[in-house]
C-alpha cells in the first residue's frame, strides 16, 4: 500500500557546514501520529520545514501518497500545500493579531476560493469555532482576547480548515501552561478521530508523546537514532540516548521509576558531528568500537529500529514492565 508520506535520506545543510539534518528517513500511514523527539537543535524543526516544503533539502526526496513533491509542478504543488497543514509552537505570534477569530480561521478557505460573502463566512466560522468548544460569541474577537490555549484553539481549527490529511504539529502544547495542555491535546485527537488526519508531532516532552503517539522516532544530532512502536519503545528503548530521556519522565508509579542516566554535558555541535556513533562523546556505554563506526538504524525486534552497535547485548538498565503506554 501506499503510504501516506515517505521521507527518503533527507538531508539539509545549512552555510554549507551545518549539518541539520544528516540522512533521515521515515513513513507515514493514513490516520498515524508520528511523535518525532529529541532536545532542542537535534533537528527535529529542520525536518518538518522539510515536510511543510518551508526550505528545501539539500539532499533526498519526500513522497506524498507516491508522489515525489521535489518534481511536481507548480499546480500539482499546490494542491498538495492544501494537503499538509501545520499548527506551531508559539500561538500568541502565529495568529495574526489584526484579524478576528472568525477571519482567522475561515481564512484558508477564503484564500483557496471556497467560501464567498460576508454573511456566509460568518456562519462557517460560527460552526468552526464550535468544533473546538468555542461559541459564536467569540467569532468578533481579537486574537488578544483569548488564552493562550484558546489562541491555540483557533490554530488548529485553521489547520483543519481545508481538509487535509497531514498536519505537522511543532511543539503544538510546550508553549501553554501546563494546566491546559492535556485539553489541547484531546482536541487534536478527537479532531484526528473525527476527521482521519495523520499527524506529525514533534516534541521534546515524552509525557505529551506517550499520550498522542502511534511510533516514536528519536533524533538525536540530525539523524534518528531510534524509531518504534510507542508501546515498545517505551516498555523496551533499545538505544542509550532513548534510555537517557526516558529516565528523566517521572514514574507514574513507583514500581516504573527508571536509573536515572544523566548524560554528560550538552550535544556536539552539528558543524562537527563526532566520528563513529555520533552519541559516543556522551553514551555511557560506549566502546572503542563506537568510536570508529558508524551504526547502522538497524531492526532490532518487530518494526523496532536502533542504531546502537549493542542494542541488543545490552540488559538495558532502566528496562521495566511498563504496560501503561499500550
Ligand atoms: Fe553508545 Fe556505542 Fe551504542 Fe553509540 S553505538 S549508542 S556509543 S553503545
Ligand atoms: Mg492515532
Amino acid at each position: 500500500m501506499t503510504k501516506l508520506l515517505e521521507a527518503n535520506d533527507l538531508r539539509k545543510v545549512f552555510g554549507g557546514a551545518v549539518r541539520a539534518v544528516d540522512g533521515v528517513s521515515f513513513s507515514l500511514d493514513e490516520r498515524e501520529t508520528l511523535a518525532l523527539v529529541g532536545e532542542s537543535g537535534c533537528g527535529k524543526s529542520t525536518v518538518s520545514r522539510l515536510i511543510l516544503r518551508l526550505t528545501d533539502p539539500t539532499e533526498g526526496t519526500i513522497r506524498f501518497e507516491g508522489q515525489d513533491m521535489g518534481r511536481m509542478s507548480q499546480r500539482a504543488l499546490k494542491e498538495v500545500r492544501r494537503e499538509i497543514q501545520f499548527v506551531f509552537q508559539d500561538p500568541f505570534s502565529s495568529l495574526d493579531p489584526r484579524m478576528t477569530a472568525g477571519d482567522i480561521v475561515t481564512e484558508p478557505l477564503a484564500v483557496h476560493g471556497l467560501i464567498k460573502g460576508r454573511a456566509k463566512r460568518r456562519d462557517t466560522a460560527t460552526d468552526l469555532l464550535k468544533t473546538v468548544g468555542l461559541s459564536a460569541k467569540h467569532v468578533n474577537n481579537w486574537p488578544r482576547q483569548f488564552s493562550g490555549g484558546q489562541r491555540q484553539r483557533l490554530g488548529i481549527i485553521r489547520a483543519f480548515a481545508l481538509g487535509p490529511r497531514l498536519i505537522v504539529a511543532d511543539e503544538p502544547v510546550s508553549a501553554l501552561d501546563v494546566s491546559v495542555r492535556s485539553q489541547v491535546i484531546n482536541i487534536l485527537q478527537d479532531m484526528q478521530e473525527d476527521k482521519g488526519t495523520a499527524y506529525l508531532f514533534i516534541s521534546h516532552d515524552m509525557a505529551t508523546v506517550k499520550h498522542i503517539a502511534d511510533r516514536v522516532a528519536v533524533m538525536y544530532l540530525g539523524k534518528i537514532v531510534e524509531l518504534a512502536p510507542k508501546s515498545s519503545f517505551f516498555s523496551a528503548p533499545q538505544h542509550p540516548y532513548s534510555e537517557a530521556l526516558l529516565s528523566a519522565v517521572p514514574a507514574s508509579h513507583p514500581d516504573k521509576r527508571r536509573e536515572r542516566i544523566l548524560l554528560q554535558g550538552d550535544p556536539p555541535s552539528p558543524v562537527n558531528i563526532p566520528s563513529g556513533c555520533r552519541f559516543h562523546t556522551r553514551c555511557p556505554l560506549a566502546q572503542e568500537l563506537c568510536k570508529r563506526e558508524e551504526p547502522p538504524l538497524a531492526q532490532v525486534a518487530d518494526n523496532h529500529a536502533a542504531a546502537c552497535h549493542f542494542a541488543q547485548a545490552w540488559p538495558m538498565r532502566s528496562r521495566v514492565a511498563d504496560t501503561s503506554a499500550s
